[in-house]
């Protein structure tokens, strides 16, 4: 065994560089680990890269210990790989056919240059992967599974495994090849791949068939891609780590879709008849009621309604998310009268609190392009936080700003305020400044998410400012449609 460590000639450097070049932009390319290993393969098994006859790749499986046969090329015979050179040099005469034309005619074909190596060596790669010049090696080398465990301690994949540098092996005498014999044929080299969290793969290159002998350059290529690909697997990983999680989130997304939509609308029809049930019994059309009766079956309508409410959030937040807002008809739409719409349905939730709430008109009102009942829901959700969370009393104002093309209806309260650590996550899906134990306001912490994504659904903005123990303001903006509401309508309705 000898360890090459030595630069090569002048001449190797020279070629080294379009190599380098070569293999910088091919193993960038990968996006996939499997991408990443056949390019790395046939680099290695390229007789206008890297020039080995074979190329081997042995994936180490660190939970069940084991070395994987993930990929082999090459050719088996001189023969075949003389082959194979013939066919890629007529279709690089082609090729140059082709860029000499293009060169003939456009005074910018030197950017082609690399185009064309990289295509060149593209074909290689496709040569390999299609033919299997190798005759069945590559489907043979891919059922190999050696148990860490069970190889003997000089196994070669266990001797590699553990040393840094890459080896030559001029034959097969001090080191244990089992499982390998088909595949192993000397000289040969032998390296690791390693990244920051071990071991990854062991990969074997040789020249078995051909008689020239693996000579100071070939090793120290070998040496120089292995550490490059090395680098380069890290970020491959991380893409694939990326990949695996965006798509596990994607299912948990629409699991939880799934279930927001199937629940609330089980949800939806025992507590109609409920609250319907409640009402006939109100209303005394099922006899007459005693006062403490009466006074039970408030209670029982009251929070019938308000759990109707919170039901119809989640379908409303499945509606919007599954496939964007069902019947969104973007027309001109008045704030004012919107505003004005929502106010009662506000009114009931505000209770004994002593809370004014107020639209405060200084100029005309313009209408906005938006839909009607977005608008509405939209200004239900920031209205009913605005009152939930003044703690007694205070006041909510709703003022109209124009700006350039746009209309800020901004609602201002005098309540408890969000910290702005808080105030960048409370658009996001159950999230409550308070924790769920010491929670003293109720809600499920979903209003304001349904009031981002319907504005989403219908070309709104929305900015939010507070300061905590002062009050919060939250601003929606539209793009204005046309022609403005006159402001008498509408003046300000103190303690409304
Ligand atoms: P919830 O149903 O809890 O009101 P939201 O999504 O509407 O859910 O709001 C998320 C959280 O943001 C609330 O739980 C609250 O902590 C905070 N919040 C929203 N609006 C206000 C406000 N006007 N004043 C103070 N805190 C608010």
């Amino acid at each position: 065994m000898s360890t090459g460590r030595r630069r090569p000639s002048k001449q190797l450097l020279s070629q080294e560089l379009t190599l380098q070049e070569q293999v910088h932009v091919a193993l960038g390319s990968a996006s996939t680990l499997d991408d990443f290993y056949v390019i790395l393969c046939c680099m290695l098994a390229d007789p206008n890269g890297f020039g080995f006859s074979r190329a081997f790749l042995l994936r180490y499986d660190e939970v069940q210990r084991t070395f994987v046969g993930r990929l082999a090329v090459g050719a088996t015979s001189a023969k075949d790989h003389r082959r194979l050179r013939r066919e890629i040099a007529e279709e690089a005469r082609r090729l140059e056919e082709q860029v000499e034309i293009i060169k003939s005619i456009s005074s910018e074909a030197r950017v082609l240059q690399p185009l064309y190596d990289l295509r060149f060596h593209s074909l290689w790669i496709h040569f390999l992967q299609e033919r299997d010049s190798a005759g069945g090696l590559n489907d043979m080398f891919r059922q190999v599974r050696l148990s860490e465990a069970e190889l003997s301690a000089n196994h070669l994949l266990r001797v590699l495994a553990s040393q840094a540098r890459p080896t030559l092996f001029e034959n097969t005498e001090k080191v244990g090849i089992e499982g390998l014999e088909e595949f192993i044929r000397a000289p040969f080299l032998g390296g690791r791949l390693a990244t920051k969290r071990g071991l990854h793969a062991i990969i074997i290159a040789d020249r078995s068939f051909e008689l020239r002998k693996i000579d100071e350059g070939a090793m120290y290529h070998f040496q120089w891609l292995l550490n490059h690909a090395s680098v380069t697997l890290e970020n491959v990983e991380l893409l694939e780590e990326l990949r695996e999680t965006t798509a596990r989130l994607q299912e948990v997304d629409r699991i939880k879709s799934n279930f927001l939509s199937i629940i609330s609308h089980e949800l939806r029809t025992p507590l109609t008849s409920i609250v319907g049930f409640v009402q006939i019994l109100q209303e005394e059309k099922a006899g007459a009621l005693t006062n403490f009766q009466r006074d039970l079956l408030r209670r029982v309508a009251y929070h019938a309604a308000h759990l109707q409410s919170m039901v119809n959030d989640l379908i409303e937040i499945a509606q919007v998310e599954g496939g964007g807002m069902i019947n969104v008809h973007m027309q001109a739409v008045d704030p004012l009268s919107a505003l004005l719409k929502t106010l009662p349905k506000i009114e009931s939730r505000r209770g004994s609190k002593p809370i004014s709430i107020e639209p405060i008109v200084t100029s005309e009102v313009p209408l906005v392009r938006t839909d009607p009942n977005a608008l509405e829901r939209i200004f239900f959700h920031l209205l009913d936080n605005a009152v939930k969370f003044i703690p007694d009393q205070g006041h909510v104002r709703i003022f109209f700003l124009r700006r350039d093309d746009w209309l800020d209806i901004a609602i201002e309260d005098t309540g408890i305020g969000i910290s702005s650590e808080n105030l960048r996550r409370i658009f996001d899906y159950f999230y409550q400044v308070d924790s769920r134990l010491e929670r003293v306001y109720g809600g499920m912490g979903i209003g304001l998410t349904i009031v981002k994504l319907l504005l989403d659904a219908t070309g709104g903005q929305i900015r939010a400012e507070s300061t905590p123990g002062v009050g919060s303001r939250f601003t929606v903006s539209y793009p204005i449609a046309s022609a403005a509401v006159a402001p008498d309508a509408f003046l300000p309705t103190p303690g409304l």
